[in-house]
Formats: C-alpha cells, sequence, structure tokens
C-alpha cells in the first residue's frame, strides 16, 4: 500500500480488536496509527468475559472462531501472566433428553471438524463439577476452549504495536471518519489512506449506515472461591429457547478466573442503552444461575457491571472495506464473540489490506453483503437497513 498520507491505516478504537488490527497491520509493514478515546481495552473489551470458544451455528462462524482460538493458543504462550489466559475448556451442559441429543449432535459436528470434544454422562459431570445439581443429562466437553482477560491483552497487542512503530493516540475522541481522515474532537485530524473502523458498538455512530445494533449485558464477579468451578459452563438450554420473541433473555453462563474469582453472566438486551444495572434482569440472572449450581447463592459477589455487544443481523461480523467509502475498512459487529474472533479479524484485515490471501475465506465476512440495502442518503439508510435487515435477524444461538 503506498499514500502520500501521513499513515497507511488509522485505526479507529482501541478495544481489542482495534489492538489486534494495529498489530497486525505493523507486522505486514504499515504506518499505522491507533486513536482510542478513552483507554485502551476500556470498552466492550473491558466488560466482557474473556471465553474464548469455538461456535457452531454456521460454517462461517465456525471458521472465524476455529481460526481465531489456534491463533490464540499461539500468542498465549507469549501473553504476560497478568492475561490470566488458562485452557478450561468449556462444558455445554445439558439439563434433560432434549439437550442431550443436542450435546450428541454437537459432538458429532466438532469431531468431524477435528476439535477435541467429549460426551460425558451426568456421573462424569458430577465429578468434573461437584457444584452442578445432580439432575442433569450430562454434558460436551469442548476441551481446547479458553478463558482469557481481555483488557490486558488489548495493552499488550498495541504495546506491542507501538514497539514495531504505531503511534498511539490516547484519549483522543473522534468527531468523524472517513474520505481518508480522521477528524479529532480536539480540533486536529489524522489523514490515511485506509481507516479501519473498530470502535464497537459505537461504529454506528461514526458509520450510521452499517447494520449494527447495541446489546447490553451484564455479568456478576465473585469473591474468590477457587475450585468451585473448574471450565467455562454454558447450559445448552439457549437452543429451546431460541425462537422466543422476548428481547430479554438470560442464560446459564459461569467462568473460573485463575483468580479463584467467578464470573457469572450473562444476558442480552436490544434497545437498552444506558448503563445502569437493570435488577430485574440481573435477579433473573441469578437465580438461572442458581437452578444449575444451587450452592451459588452462598457466594459473595464483589461488582456487577454491564456493556454493549455490536450486534449484526446475521450474527456474523463485518470485515472488509465499506460499501460507500473506499478509505474505510470495518472491523466491527462481533457481538458475544470479539474476544474469541479477534485475532482472526486482525489477520484478515491486514491480509485484505494488504493484497494477500487470508488463511480463511473473507467471503462470508465482507459488509458487502448487506450493500443492496444502502441508499445513498446517511440517516434513510440507516433506517432501511435497519427496517430491512433486522426483519430477517435469524435465530440467537449467542452465549456470552
Ligand atoms: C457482557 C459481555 C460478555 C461478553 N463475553 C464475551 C466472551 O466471553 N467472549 C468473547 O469472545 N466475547 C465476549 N463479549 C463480546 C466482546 O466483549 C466484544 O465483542 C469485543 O470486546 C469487541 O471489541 P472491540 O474492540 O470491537 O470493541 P470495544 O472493546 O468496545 O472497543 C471499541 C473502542 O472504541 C472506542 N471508541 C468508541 N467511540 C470512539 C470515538 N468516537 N473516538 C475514539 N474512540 C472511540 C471505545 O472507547 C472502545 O475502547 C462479551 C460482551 C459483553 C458485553
Amino acid at each position: 500500500m503506498s499514500s502520500a498520507a501521513a499513515f497507511d491505516v488509522a485505526v479507529a478504537g482501541g478495544g481489542i480488536v482495534g489492538a489486534a488490527c494495529a498489530l497486525a497491520c505493523a507486522q505486514r509493514g504499515l504506518r499505522v496509527a491507533l486513536v482510542e478515546r478513552d483507554t485502551l481495552g476500556s470498552g466492550a473489551t473491558a466488560a466482557g468475559m474473556g471465553h474464548i470458544v469455538v461456535m457452531d451455528d454456521s460454517e462461517a462462524q465456525f471458521a472465524l472462531t476455529r481460526y481465531s482460538q489456534q491463533l490464540w493458543h499461539k500468542l498465549a504462550a507469549t501473553l504476560p501472566a497478568s492475561a490470566e489466559y488458562e485452557q478450561r475448556g468449556t462444558l455445554w451442559i445439558a439439563a434433560d433428553q432434549e439437550e442431550m441429543e443436542a450435546a450428541e449432535k454437537k459432538h458429532r459436528w466438532y469431531s468431524e471438524r477435528s476439535v477435541p470434544c467429549e460426551l460425558l454422562t451426568p456421573a462424569q459431570l458430577a465429578e468434573a463439577e461437584p457444584n452442578l445439581v445432580r439432575s442433569l443429562a450430562g454434558a460436551l466437553l469442548v476441551k481446547e476452549d479458553g478463558v482469557v482477560y481481555p483488557p490486558t491483552v488489548a495493552l499488550e497487542l498495541a504495546r506491542r504495536a507501538e514497539q514495531l512503530g504505531d503511534r498511539l493516540f490516547v484519549g483522543r475522541a473522534i468527531r468523524s471518519a472517513g474520505d481518508g481522515r480522521i477528524q479529532l474532537e480536539d480540533g486536529s485530524a489524522i489523514e490515511a489512506a485506509r481507516i479501519v473502523l473498530a470502535l464497537g458498538a459505537d461504529s454506528v455512530q461514526l458509520a450510521p449506515h452499517i447494520p449494527v445494533r447495541k446489546r447490553k449485558g451484564h455479568l456478576v464477579i465473585t469473591d474468590r472461591y477457587p475450585g468451585f468451578v473448574r471450565h467455562q459452563l454454558v447450559e445448552l438450554g439457549y437452543l429451546k429457547s431460541a425462537h422466543s420473541t422476548s428481547a430479554d433473555s438470560v442464560a446459564f453462563n459461569i467462568q473460573p478466573r485463575r483468580t479463584g474469582q467467578i464470573l457469572i453472566g450473562s444476558s442480552r438486551q436490544f434497545g437498552v442503552e444506558h448503563t445502569e444495572t437493570d435488577q430485574h434482569i440481573l435477579a433473573a440472572m441469578l437465580a438461572r444461575a442458581a437452578i444449575y449450581m444451587p450452592a451459588i447463592r452462598g457466594l459473595s459477589a464483589i461488582r456487577v457491571w454491564t456493556g454493549f455487544r455490536a450486534a449484526t443481523p446475521d450474527k456474523l461480523p463485518l470485515i472488509g472495506p465499506d460499501s460507500h467509502d473506499p478509505t474505510l475498512f470495518l472491523a466491527t459487529g462481533h457481538e458475544g464473540l470479539g474476544i474469541t474472533t479477534s485475532l482472526a479479524t486482525a489477520e484478515l484485515t491486514a491480509d485484505l489490506l494488504t493484497n494477500r490471501t487470508p488463511a480463511i475465506a473473507a467471503t462470508p465476512y465482507l459488509p458487502t453483503r448487506y450493500a443492496q440495502s444502502q441508499p445513498t442518503g446517511k440517516e434513510s439508510r440507516r433506517e432501511e437497513t435497519n427496517a430491512m435487515e433486522w426483519s430477517h435477524a435469524g435465530v440467537d444461538h449467542g452465549i456470552q
């Protein structure tokens, strides 16, 4: 890539996706600027659970999560201890026989694609996780899934990018981005041949035409209880309620941290943009957790917080050139999988920007899949895109 601009690439947003993109671009010899309004890794990256999980909702989702998981395995060996990376494995919990059949289907699907996994009987499950209720039908253990502390990784990736020559602009809010220029709120500007838009759930503020909606989530963290939970535990029950018309949902999703603390999730809400805790959602989430793990009621919670996922109608991120502005490149819309898929997103982004062939096909993630619904006027574009695309939104199998 050659340009008369000060930078080859300016990355807007210093979450885990933006930091990973900045590093991957620098590793390919590009001159990169990374711009973040707050501190690095402070957005959804700080609010997320840090579950590195391979997923099977579609072939495209599987390809991206599995590729990224393998990149995480390589990166993990070089991360500082403060990144808290651990390969805990995920236990997909089946509450009854119907869910056990779903676990068996998942087992076949993963096994056909060489993902190490194993079905557990109720007795094996009780031995693996003694604090789970005893009435369960079994589980699927997906062995290579991991856990990480995402804000530390975002900082680490940005630090490595800086060492390769990237310029970090931290504490600098962006007013607009496009036509090869990032206009900052302080009146200054950054010129770049390409702008990578990695603003997470806020991406739509600077690119109102893209089909991204905020999806709120709650998490609770407990005091230290080493050994209380050993794997990431996720209920398979969401399969039954996937067609629910309710906008709000909660699911049993629990994570052991290296510190001995336990992260309890998770919730999903559309149409709620305030950051405050919703008491009814919190209560429903904890009640759900207590059904699977009654002893949770006896643990002390030390903090509750919320965050926003960047949701797209087809549950796949937007990675690739924007359909309207040739200088704009999107790296957003990762919903509940952006920690997992950050590294693959960065490799795809850097490969596409330097005309290399990516390790996996980029087509399913290209923003052009929504292009036909994007008219020219910005506001009408947003309305029409949302009206058309969200009416076709598929089944929600998100877990985080
Ligand atoms: C409750 C919850 C649980 C989750 N659990 C998981 C999980 O277990 N596993 C998983 O893979 N994913 C999980 N996710 C999703 C994951 O957290 C996100 O997909 C991921 O963090 C997105 O990273 P990002 O860099 O795109 O966005 P962000 O981390 O939000 O980064 C965007 C950055 O852009 C900055 N920014 C915004 N506007 C401007 C502006 N105008 N000027 C300058 N900077 C700006 C923000 O300050 C922010 O730092 C979870 C999300 C939530 C909410």
